[in-house]
């Protein structure tokens, strides 16, 4: 059975054709971009290998999703020969508010809802309702289901969530931390239990999540109950770009000595700062550690800086459990970077985490644990994959 996996954005439309079954297989990927421009284009690969990529106009959004179905179905490069293969589509969505703790079909309430989460996600929500609408037009008998990054930290207690503010502030525009990448979270933490024979139900389990984007979740017996980015995803550990936690004071301090508007601030905490600002060399990872390699000071001291602020995420959500039995890396940082991993997971002996520099660097399998056999934390990576997710509880809400 096809599952058709979209992440539409407000200017492109990511896919993915994925045959479910007893082990899914990716039939077909792509992404449509510079919707609403002058030209836009497509760039399509299937399990053939094959790839194809065209220029054309793409006014909308549902020009945009047509494109995607005719290089599914097209004779040469296409992976299905008619339409009525598709039997679903799961939508990526950024930002469910306090509406949605799981996956949900998508009806003309969930819209409304999605609709009311708008303010809180500017830049996404609004994009994603244009792909609902789109794909409703195209296909209208098929079934559509909505998964959110938000909706798995929806268990966090009120501890966690709220900030320091006056209450009234919440009430009014339901200010407060949701975090992100919930299915990714999820994800790993599930897959990791059911590798070492766990039920997740007893164990207390750290996630990091330490891709371009990165965040850390603290997962009691099965639930988020805390997570490093908050009411929006400059919040946390440092990133690719994005500054993570830092002072308020700081941020005004500098707008008013640069002279920046709301709108420039945003973009200089998204876009100008993390471990690309800070190094002045890149936001890749990869790039960073060759430099320090060569023994470049500013690349060290943005390695150290990364590492430093992920350490103190797991040691205070160790804090926040009363303990943890598994650490869980995963995102293109953290099943990669022998090299973060290492400066992150040592020395935490004082937790029981018994790191093993040797299991690190030799990984058997994308899936591994690098922890010592006598560790009492287990320490695993763990590849991550969140169209898979949405793709699997788009088959679960619709064929149950
Ligand atoms: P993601 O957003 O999950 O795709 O992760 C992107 C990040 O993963 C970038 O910073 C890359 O530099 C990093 N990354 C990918 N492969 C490696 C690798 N082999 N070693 C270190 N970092 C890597």
């Amino acid at each position: 059975m096809n599952v058709l996996v979209l992440n539409c954005g407000s200017s492109s439309i990511k896919y993915q054709l994925l045959e479910m079954g007893e082990n899914p297989e990716v039939r077909a990927k792509g992404i449509v971009e510079r919707i609403g421009l002058k030209m836009g284009c497509l760039a399509h690969k299937n399990d053939r290998n094959q790839k194809y990529e065209t220029e054309t106009e793409v006014p909308n959004h549902t020009v945009g999703i047509k494109l995607v179905l005719e290089a599914l179905t097209n004779k040469e490069h296409g992976v299905i020969e008619s339409l009525d293969e598709i039997k679903a589509v799961g939508h990526r969505v950024a930002h469910g508010g306090e509406f949605f703790t799981q996956s949900v079909l998508i009806t003309d309430e969930v819209i409304a809802k999605i609709k009311d989460c708008c303010d809180l996600a500017p830049l996404h929500n609004p994009a994603h309702l244009l792909g609902m609408y789109a794909m409703k037009d195209v296909l209208p008998t098929v079934p559509q289901t909505a998964v959110f990054d938000t909706s798995f930290h929806q268990s966090m207690p009120a501890s966690s969530y709220m900030y320091p503010l006056p209450y009234s502030l919440y009430e009014q525009y339901k200010i407060r931390r949701y975090g992100f990448h919930g299915t990714s979270h999820k994800f790993v933490a599930e897959k990791a239990c059911k590798i070492l024979g766990w039920d997740i139900k007893d164990k207390k389990i750290i996630t990091c999540h330490l891709g371009n984007g990165a965040s850390i979740t603290a997962i009691k017996y099965g639930d988020s109950v805390d997570t490093s980015m908050g009411f929006t995803p400059v919040e946390g550990v440092m990133m690719g770009t994005r500054t993570g936690d830092l002072d308020l004071g700081a941020l005004l301090f500098i707008m008013e000595k640069e002279k920046l508007s709301i709108s420039q601030a945003n973009s200089f905490i998204n876009k100008e700062c993390g471990t690309n600002g800070f190094s002045e060399i890149s936001s890749d990872m990869r790039d960073l550690q060759d430099e320090a390699k060569k023994g470049n000071e500013r690349a060290i001291l943005t390695l150290d800086m990364y590492a430093h602020r992920v350490k103190k995420y797991i040691g205070s959500y160790a804090a926040v459990m009363n303990g943890v039995d598994l650490i869980v890396m995963t995102g293109g940082i953290g099943e990669n970077s022998d090299v973060i991993r290492k400066m992150v997971l040592t020395d935490m002996n004082y937790l029981g985490v018994e790191f093993d520099a040797v299991k690190n660097t030799d990984l058997r399998g994308t899936d591994a644990t690098i922890s010592k056999s006598d560790s009492k934390v287990k320490i695993m990576t763990i590849t991550t994959d969140e169209e898979l997710v949405i793709a699997m509880d788009t088959v679960k809400l619709v064929f149950g």
